[in-house]
């Protein structure tokens, strides 16, 4: 048994932030943007509230997505606090907050902030919070649900009816080609 050294272990990273964005356009159409280039947008749309309902969905999924880390920097802080104007000194746990003013209403930020800074910064949610790290050692709490596991398809499941083995394939005959069947038009060889 090795004892845990907190000044490796709990390394400080880095807040994350993501920035879900709804973009409107001239033509009265909406787009959405995410900050993690990876994620997939929908198509532009002239459906407004659908486009701002699924900006609002995808926020959600990230904040649920994300795992706080609790030695992550705050993210606010990193920004000189502009989200607020009380000054703070940056203490506490990690907490990940998902921020929408609704008199915008077109942004969505989820970001890794400390617990002194979220209750300051307005129209901020607390979405998750950092697990307590252990004494002892420095595994995760297993809070994390394992993802359930992939269902077949249509619910129905045939592992066993599958012809393997020993079924004679028609037309199988050694040295000479299986007639080649005459019924296809559309010309593909
Ligand atoms: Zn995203
Ligand atoms: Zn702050
Ligand atoms: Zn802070």
């Amino acid at each position: 048994m090795t004892t845990a050294h907190p000044a490796t272990s709990t390394e400080r990273v880095p807040g994350r932030a993501w920035t879900i964005r709804l973009t409107g356009h001239s033509d009265r159409s909406a787009t959405v943007s995410c900050t993690t280039a990876a994620c997939r947008m929908p198509p532009r749309s002239k459906d407004l509230a659908a486009r701002r309902a699924f900006a609002a969905q995808h926020a959600a999924a990230h904040a649920k997505a994300a795992t706080v880390r609790s030695n992550a920097w705050c993210h606010c802080g990193s920004q000189q606090c502009s989200a607020h104007t009380e000054p703070v000194h940056c203490a506490g746990s990690v907490v990940l907050i998902v921020r929408h003013d609704p008199t915008v209403g077109q942004v969505w930020s989820v970001e890794e902030v400390c617990a002194a800074c979220a209750p300051l910064i307005p129209h901020a949610t607390v979405a998750a919070r950092a697990a307590r790290p252990r004494r002892t050692a420095e595994q995760p709490a297993a809070a994390v649900p394992a993802p359930a596991r992939a269902a077949v398809p249509g619910g129905f499941s045939s592992p066993d009816t599958a012809p393997a083995d020993g079924a004679p394939a028609p037309g199988r005959r050694s040295g000479r080609r299986p007639p080649r069947p005459q019924r296809r038009r559309t010309g593909q060889r």
